[in-house]
């Protein structure tokens, strides 16, 4: 705490983290011995730079930017890049702390970093986007490549902000690396299914956690929180398996729409017209928008809060208890509170860990860098089944893990303790680096 001070968030990620390490240092006193929890937990290096652009009035205007390559014992830096006006140090910190568990839960030779930066996309136009996407890359590039750090979208980080990175990273290096970032489009090196698979996956791993019950989404009413890229695509999949998906959120408030959420009038709001969930109740029969409502209150079978960390607190998760909730899986990074966890827990809701239940996103990033290292690409149907595949081996890591250290059904030890086991045991194996 006093090494980090007033970065809460990257406290609270760690504290999760090593809540449940406690039975593997017992097992495995060598950890200990070799400082590698200390090493974990500070970076192998943190890039803060000025990011200057011009905005459409004429004005210079600027921003902070962040790299943090968190780990890479286990392959490159690996991570997101965040454009949110809320993005400090702690928050990246944060988030490329649980990349690096999620990253070897994956299974993928892949390690953990996360960068971004405090501007706001929202309202500016594509031209400024794309002024300060130039400016950010004319820093960034001379940190990243193919086999040193790959950095992918986050919050605010789309087609559009990858595109225009990409570019300027083409320009200034000469290069057509395309093993450089993912996310990338279909027509210049991306992957059929990286756009869905965050949200995909999410429904994936939480349709393995239902299959242990002898269920399944089919027929249950499902909340989303958030409507961007995991939220839509999260809505899709649990739509195709049979659930009716009631709501949807954003910063300003929910729509509920018993009808099930229409995802082609969504996905063309948000994609398309860079519209807000009220837009949707506007031109949706018998939607309704409740501006700064709680969609906590919305009564569910199954949760997935997919929008940003820490917006499903105690209160929201006691009330999805009451309203019979029986399954939560975090599309987003730390959505829930850790005594909104715990509450889930103790009343005996399955409970999926974003950093397993999310890691569809980066795995799927990992086959695109795969498909552009052999100058290939794959159909959507064979990158969809790798993907359900990764998933169900990610579902079972976590759930034989946390029975091989006495807490069956414990998703949240299963995961922190397998996706720190390989990347403790690959620190060892290296030495005093
Ligand atoms: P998007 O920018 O596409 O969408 C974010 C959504 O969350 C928007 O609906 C946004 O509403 C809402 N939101 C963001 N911040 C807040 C806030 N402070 N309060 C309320 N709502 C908020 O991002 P993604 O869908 O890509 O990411 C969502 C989550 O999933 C994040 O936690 C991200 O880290 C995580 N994730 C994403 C992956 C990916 O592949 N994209 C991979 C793994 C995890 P508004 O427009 O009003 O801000």
């Amino acid at each position: 705490l006093r090494r980090n001070p007033g970065e809460a968030e990257f406290h609270q990620a760690v504290r999760e983290v090593f809540d449940s390490l406690a039975p593997v240092l017992a097992k495995k006193p060598e950890y200990t011995d070799a400082a590698v929890l200390e090493r974990i937990c500070e970076p192998e290096r943190q890039i803060i730079f000025r990011v200057p652009w011009v905005d459409d009035q004429g004005h210079v205007q600027v921003n902070r930017g962040f790299r943090v390559e968190f780990n890479s014992a286990l392959g490159p830096y690996k991570g997101g890049l965040r454009f949110h006006p809320s993005v400090y140090l702690g928050i990246i910190k944060f988030l490329g702390f649980e990349q690096i568990f999620k990253n070897s839960l994956t299974g993928m030779p892949i390690g953990g970093g996360k960068g971004g930066s405090d501007f706001d996309p929202r309202g500016k136009s594509d031209a400024e986007v794309m002024r300060f996407c130039q400016s950010f890359m004319t820093e960034l590039y001379r940190h990243i490549g193919e086999y040193t750090d790959v950095p992918a979208g986050d919050i605010g980080v789309g087609g559009r902000e990858i595109g225009y990175l990409f570019g300027q990273y083409k320009r200034i290096t000469n290069r057509y690396e395309s093993g450089v970032l993912t996310g990338k489009g279909l027509t210049w090196g991306g992957s059929l299914v990286r756009t869905e698979a965050t949200g995909y996956g999410s429904v994936f791993f939480a349709e393995e956690m239902l299959r242990t019950q002898n269920d399944s989404f089919d027929g249950k009413r499902v909340v989303v929180s958030g409507s961007g890229n995991v939220a839509i695509y999260a809505a899709q999949k649990a739509q195709q398996l049979g659930a009716t998906v009631v709501a949807l959120s954003d910063s300003s408030g929910y729509v509920l729409d018993e009808k099930g959420i229409d995802v082609s009038l969504i996905r063309e709001i948000k994609e398309v017209e860079r519209g807000r969930v009220s837009d949707y109740a506007d031109r949706r029969g018998g939607a309704k928008f409740f501006a700064k409502g709680n969609i906590w209150e919305t009564q569910a079978d199954i949760a997935l809060p997919c929008a940003t960390q820490n917006e499903l607190d105690l209160d929201s998760a006691k009330l999805l208890i009451a309203n019979g909730v029986k399954a939560v899986a975090e599309g987003a990074n730390m959505p829930t509170t850790p005594d909104a966890v715990t509450a889930f827990q103790d009343a005996g809701v399955l409970f999926a860990p974003g950093k397993a239940a999310n890691a569809g996103g980066v795995a799927t990033s990992a086959l695109e860098m795969q498909q552009n290292a052999s100058r290939d690409s794959w159909t959507f149907d064979y990158t969809e089944q790798r993907l359900q595949s990764i998933m169900k081996n990610i579902h079972n890591n976590c759930a034989s893990t946390a029975d091989e250290y006495g807490q069956p059904g414990n998703y949240v030890a299963g995961a922190n303790i397998a996706g720190f086991i390989k990347v403790a045991d690959a620190t060892l194996a290296m030495g005093v680096i």
